[in-house]
C-alpha cells in the first residue's frame, strides 16, 4: 500500500480526440513536476523528422487509424526509460487498446511502478467534432475526424470500464472551460490511490 498522502505521479489521461487531454496533460505535468508524454506528439515528430518510425506511421496518422500495439509499446517503453520520467509521467494518448493497457502494466511492472490513476475527460461527441474541425491539423478533415472518433469508440472507450473495474478510474466533465476542467482533474486525483 502506498502512503495515502502521496501525490499521484503515474497518471493516464483517457478521452476521445479533442477532449482536451493534451492541454490538461501539460497543466498537470507542470503541477506534479513530471513530463507529459503524448504519443501523438511523438509520432508526429517522427513523421516531421522523416525517421524510420515516421515513415512507418505516416499514412496511419493521416487516415486516423491506430499504429500497431507492438510499435507503440516500444515507443512508450523507450520514452518512460528517459531520466525525466523516473519520478512519474502523465500519459496522453496511451493506452488506446486493451492490449496496450496490458503492455503498459508490463512496462511499468518492469520498473516496479504502477498506475496511480486514470482520468477520463468526458466531452459530448458534437462538441468533439466542432472542436476538431475548428483546429487546423493536417489529419483533421471531417472524414478523418469521424474516423478517429469511431476508432476511439470501438478500440479505446472499452478501457473506461476496464479501468473502472481496476478501481483506477476518475471521471471528469471535460465540457467546461480549461481552468474548470483542470480544477476537476485536481479534485479527482485527490480522491484516491492506485493499485500499488
Ligand atoms: P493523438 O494526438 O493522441 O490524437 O494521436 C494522433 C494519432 O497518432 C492517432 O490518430 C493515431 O494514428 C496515432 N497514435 C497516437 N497514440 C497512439 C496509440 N497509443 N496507439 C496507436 N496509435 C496512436
Amino acid at each position: 500500500m502506498g502512503a495515502a498522502a502521496e501525490r499521484p505521479s503515474c497518471v493516464v489521461l483517457l478521452g476521445a480526440p479533442g477532449s482536451g487531454k493534451g492541454t490538461q496533460a501539460a497543466l498537470l505535468a507542470g503541477e506534479l513536476g513530471v513530463p507529459a508524454v503524448s504519443t501523438g506528439d511523438m509520432l508526429r515528430q517522427a513523421v516531421a523528422d522523416s525517421s524510420p518510425l515516421g515513415g512507418q506511421v505516416e499514412r496511419l496518422l493521416a487516415a486516423g487509424e491506430l499504429v500497431d500495439d507492438r510499435t507503440m509499446a516500444r515507443v512508450v517503453e523507450e520514452r518512460l526509460q528517459q531520466p525525466d520520467a523516473a519520478r512519474g509521467f502523465i500519459l496522453d494518448g496511451y493506452p488506446r487498446t486493451r492490449v496496450q493497457a496490458d503492455d503498459l502494466e508490463a512496462i511499468l511492472g518492469r520498473r516496479s511502478r504502477c498506475l496511480d490513476a486514470v482520468v477520463r475527460l468526458a466531452v459530448p461527441e458534437a462538441e468533439l467534432i466542432a472542436r476538431a474541425l475548428g483546429r487546423k491539423r493536417a489529419d483533421d478533415d471531417e472524414k478523418v475526424v469521424r474516423r478517429r472518433l469511431e476508432v476511439y469508440r470501438r478500440r479505446t472507450a472499452p478501457l473506461v470500464e476496464y479501468y473502472r473495474e481496476q478501481g483506477l478510474l476518475r471521471e471528469v466533465d471535460g465540457h467546461q472551460p480549461v481552468e474548470a476542467v483542470a480544477a476537476s482533474v485536481r479534485q479527482a486525483l485527490a480522491e484516491g490511490n492506485g493499485w500499488c
